[in-house]
């Protein structure tokens, strides 16, 4: 089922000509409203009927969260401040937070977007939804909540935090959706066990999980743990909030990105170059609609690609793959770029590892250093010394087979690492450059 089937399955070239058509008045607006990009248009010469193609776009100059702050708190609104009925704010975790505005439009339309992706979830009207999300400043949750609504399903507002009381709402209220960060996801499933209560005393069928990248994995993990399907879902304050892009339930492989409201380019990360059809690196996706806080060419980190191949859902939106990491948070070990998740994937395939687990970066002399700290399942940490040191060097030989890179590997006691309610900070940078 599709929530609004006749945007969803636009054809390609109708797709392209709409695409093209909303870009041309966007470029209108934010020239003649926002002074930050009539001087970027300026200095880099460029005028918006300049555009006349899709493809056209990689002429313009890139928006970066940089620019965000440089303008706090509300530099790059394109409409006068009466029209702004509400505010949100990214957590500012590197830096000033950012924020961003909406119109009533905006919150309409992202209500709508996020009924879509709901939908395309496998979410129906008769659905009650556990919303773990956190509802303030953060988006995801008021996000998931105002879609929820525009569904018909019945939202269960819940927000982070309180884990023990959460499992027991889950339970008495019959929910059958879980929004979370995929951490949360199995911290719940540990408070589940701590309160003995099964995935047969659920009534979850989906589990959609975001804010955070996320293996192969670890969706097998949540879907074992918690009896679910787990659906992939991806957005960025700055762009809108959560449903960006989805997974949809046919095909559960690479999330439709609604290019009826972006438009997307794959560019690399180092030089900028925009990158053919296919290829990895940074997202870059340029607002089509908005009217509060439109964004050209904005640079979002995430690294991904862009599969194209029609999807046997009916949906004619492209998918992108998973987020294989953000171009800031890739490490460069020893001259090898790795990605947090790439080593969680490793881990969740080592029987006894649990998928909780922190990356210490150091330098010894001029060679960079990587030690991993995993937390053992509690069967295992007793005093069966000769089965853990085993595990350890299981990990040490994928680590190196796999990545290429060698790793220190320490094994500890079961809840010794910190565990994140919302985005878990996996690595520890200590090297000083
Ligand atoms: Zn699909």
């Amino acid at each position: 089922m599709l929530f609004d089937i006749e945007n969803e399955t636009l054809p390609k070239d109708e797709l392209g000509a709409l695409q093209l058509k909303k870009l041309s008045s966007q470029l209108e607006r934010v020239y003649h409203n926002v002074p930050f990009y009539k001087q970027k248009f300026d200095e880099a010469g460029i005028k918006p009927e300049d555009i006349h193609t899709l493809d056209d776009i990689s002429r313009l100059p890139f928006t970066e969260k940089q620019d965000l702050r440089d303008n706090y708190p509300y530099g790059l609104f394109a409409v006068p401040e009466e029209h702004i009925v509400r505010l949100h704010a990214s957590s500012g975790t590197t830096g000033k937070a950012t924020v961003v505005g909406y119109t009533q439009r905006d919150v309409n339309g992202w209500a709508r977007l996020m009924a879509r992706s709901l939908m395309a979830a496998g979410a129906r009207r008769s659905d009650i939804v556990h919303n773990a999300y956190g509802y303030g400043l953060f988006t995801g949750g008021l996000g998931m909540h105002y879609g929820t609504e525009q569904l018909g399903a019945t939202i269960v507002p819940i927000s982070g935090g309180g884990t023990r009381r959460q499992v027991m709402i889950m339970k008495d209220f019959g929910c059958t959706v879980l929004c979370s960060t995929p951490s949360y996801g199995l911290q719940l499933y540990e408070a589940l066990q701590t309160a003995n209560i099964s995935r047969e005393d659920l009534r979850l069928r989906i589990g959609i999980f975001g804010a955070e990248p996320w293996s192969p994995s670890m969706r097998r993990d949540l879907e074992n743990k918690l009896g679910v399907k787990a659906i992939n879902i991806y957005g960025l304050s700055e762009i809108m909030g959560p449903g960006v892009a989805i997974e949809c339930q046919t095909a559960q492989d690479g999330l439709h990105i609604w290019e009826d409201h972006f438009l997307i380019e794959i560019i690399n990360p180092e030089t900028g170059e925009v990158l053919p059809e296919g290829e990895q690196g940074e997202l870059v996706i340029t607002t089509l609609q908005k009217e509060a806080q439109p964004l050209i060419r904005y640079r979002t980190r995430d690294i991904t690609s862009i599969n194209a191949i029609p999807c046997r859902c009916g949906r004619t939106h492209r998918r992108i793959t998973r987020i294989a990491g953000r171009s800031d948070d890739m490490m460069i070990i020893r001259g090898v770029n790795v990605f947090p998740s790439q080593i969680e994937n490793i881990l969740l395939e080592c029987q006894g590892t649990t998928p909780h687990y922190q990356l210490i970066l150091t330098r010894e002399g001029a060679l960079d250093q990587l030690e991993i700290r995993i937390e053992v399942g509690s069967e295992l940490f007793s005093d069966k010394v000769k089965q853990l040191q085993q595990l350890e060097m299981n990990v040490k030989k994928n680590i190196k087979e796999f990545l290429g890179v060698t790793a220190k590997v320490k094994l500890v006691e079961p809840f010794s690492i910190e565990r994140g309610e919302g985005k878990t900070k996996r690595i520890c940078d200590l090297r000083t450059t």
